[in-house]
C-alpha cells in the first residue's frame, strides 16, 4: 500500500478531530505530502470512522494513483497549497468559531500573541462554493505568508511541516477565534500593535533564561 503510514496518520488525525468537535461528520479533511505524492481522506466518510485503505492517493497534478474511493471535493484547494507553498500537510475542517469569525468579519485581528504561530492576522479568503478553483485560488491568495485562513462563510483552513504542526495550527486557530468571540460579547476587543507584537518575537527569540544556582 502506497504511502501506508501517511494513510494512518490521517484515520488517527481524522479521530481527533472529530473526537475535539473541530469536525462533525465529513465536514472535514486531511491531507499529507510525501514527495510527489498526496494522501488525502475521501469524500463522504465520517472522519471518526475512516480506515487507512479508504484514503486515496493522488499525484499533485491532481491524478488519482491509488485507492477506491473519490479524494475529498475540497482537494483542488488542499493541491492549490501544495503547489505554492512548502507545507507538508493540510487541515481543513467547519469548526464553530473558526466559521464565525469567516462569517462576520474579512480578519481575525491579533487579540492574543499567540496569534504570532499563525503569522499574525488571519485574512478570510472571499467566498466562493466549494471545491472549485476559484476557492482554492482564494484560500492560497489569503495564505501567502501564514499558517492559516479562514474560508468566508464555510470555515478554516492550516498548513504545517507535517499533520502534527497542522493540526495543532487548526486547534489553535479555534481557540483564537474562540476567545475573539467570547471578548467581542464582553466589550470591544483590543488588538495588539504592532510594536507589542514585534516586541513578542524579541523576546522569543532572545528568552532571558534562569540563571542556575551554585550548590
Ligand atoms: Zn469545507
Amino acid at each position: 500500500m502506497l504511502l501506508a503510514e501517511q494513510r494512518r496518520l490521517l484515520c488517527d488525525y481524522g479521530r481527533r478531530a472529530a473526537a475535539t468537535g473541530l469536525v462533525v461528520g465529513a465536514a472535514g479533511n486531511l491531507s499529507v505530502r510525501a514527495g510527489d505524492l498526496i494522501a488525502v481522506t475521501p469524500g463522504g466518510v465520517p472522519l471518526d470512522r475512516l480506515e487507512p485503505d479508504a484514503c486515496p492517493v493522488i499525484d499533485v497534478e491532481g491524478y488519482l494513483v491509488e485507492g477506491e474511493l473519490q479524494p475529498s471535493s475540497e482537494t483542488p484547494m488542499h493541491l492549490a497549497v501544495y503547489t505554492t507553498t512548502g507545507a507538508r500537510a493540510v487541515v481543513h475542517t467547519h469548526s464553530v468559531f473558526g466559521t464565525v469569525v469567516a462569517t462576520t468579519m474579512t480578519e481575525l485581528p491579533p487579540v492574543h500573541y499567540n496569534a504570532l504561530l499563525l503569522g499574525g492576522v488571519v485574512k478570510v479568503a472571499d467566498y466562493a462554493t466549494y471545491g472549485t478553483p476559484e476557492l482554492a485560488a482564494n484560500v492560497r491568495a489569503a495564505l501567502e505568508g501564514r499558517q492559516a485562513a479562514l474560508l468566508a462563510n464555510h470555515g478554516g483552513v492550516t498548513i504545517g511541516d507535517d499533520l502534527d504542526k497542522a493540526f495543532e495550527a487548526t486547534r489553535l486557530l479555534e481557540w483564537l477565534c474562540e476567545v475573539y468571540v467570547r471578548a467581542k460579547s464582553v466589550g470591544e476587543p483590543r488588538v495588539l500593535t504592532e510594536e507589542q507584537l514585534t516586541a513578542v518575537v524579541e523576546r522569543a527569540f532572545n528568552p532571558p533564561g534562569f540563571p542556575r544556582r551554585a550548590d
